[in-house]
């Protein structure tokens, strides 16, 4: 089989949602036009200067059996957790939290001039995963490499391997890839993407051309299956993320904050936070 370039399945609006105690954010997977693009399960992008957007946070709540991905533009979330880990997120800081069998958390974006931007990314656990210890990866801006690419690219590598640079998150079930491109005007970027992994890229600042479609921020862009992705910058700029990971093929059963398997697992995780003995 010759090697492709995938062509575009989906462009994608955001949804303007309101989450957590009232935090106005853009929603391109986890909505009734995209439930999951599996191993994805949300995509959420913040983005304000005004406090009443952000400020209510995410107070004390649950999650189980899957990931989430929390990557700061600018601003501060601060987090807190049942399992003891307490911190500050800044701007180019990025938290991998694997949930695994439960943790109770909050997820304050703290009320700063230049207000809060950035993203959470929920990635599905697989089954043999799913009941496993919280993990942990907290990764500072300074330790994601920046890749200037001859063609007007500049990358930081999150997760996944460009140009023989390796992100720092590792040992995740959906062997994904993390990329923050930035692209000069008239740039391009061209990446090889594993065959059969799902991958998109959410466009959030200027526009850039995949394939003969001009999109302009904020859009999502779904591709479809092949060996490699190519974008590019005609009259403006643009920044975007390429995100990629390897399909779970597994049935989900999805209640808010818990992604399983099967409903039993749902119901048993809603008795455990009723009794109070989810994770503890
Ligand atoms: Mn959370």
């Amino acid at each position: 089989m010759s090697a492709t370039s995938r062509g575009v399945a989906r462009i994608i609006e955001p949804q303007a949602v309101v989450e957590g105690a009232g935090v106005r954010l853009k929603r391109s997977i986890g909505t009734r036009t995209l439930d999951y693009l599996d191993p994805f399960l949300l995509l959420d992008h913040f983005q304000s200067k005004n406090a009443a957007d952000y400020e209510a946070g995410f107070p004390l709540h649950p999650h189980r059996g899957i990931e989430t991905v929390t990557y700061l533009l600018a601003g501060a979330v601060r987090h807190r957790d049942s399992v003891g880990n307490a911190g500050e997120i800044g701007p180019g800081d990025l938290q991998w939290m694997s949930a695994g069998r439960g943790i109770l958390h909050e997820e304050m974006p703290q009320v700063r001039p230049e207000g809060v931007a950035g993203f959470q990314l929920w990635v599905n656990l697989p089954k043999k995963e799913k009941m496993s210890a919280p993990r942990y990866q907290n990764i500072h801006a300074n330790e994601i490499a920046v890749i200037e690419r001859d063609g007007g690219a500049t990358v930081r590598v999150i997760a996944g391997t460009m140009d023989g640079v390796t992100g720092p998150i590792v040992g995740i079930a959906a062997e994904p890839t993390y990329l923050d491109v930035s692209l000069a005007r008239g740039g391009s970027f061209v990446q090889p993407v594993p065959r059969g992994h799902s991958a998109f890229a959410y466009v959030f600042e200027g526009e850039a051309r995949f394939g003969d479609n001009l999109v302009t921020a904020p859009k999502l862009v779904v591709w479809d299956d092949g060996d490699s992705v190519e974008v590019r910058a005609d009259k403006s700029p643009a920044r975007f993320l390429l995100v990629s990971g390897k399909p779970l093929n597994e049935p989900i059963a999805r209640y808010g904050p818990f992604v399983m398997n099967t409903q039993e697992e749902i119901e048993q995780t809603l008795r455990e936070l009723q009794q109070g003995t989810f994770a503890r």
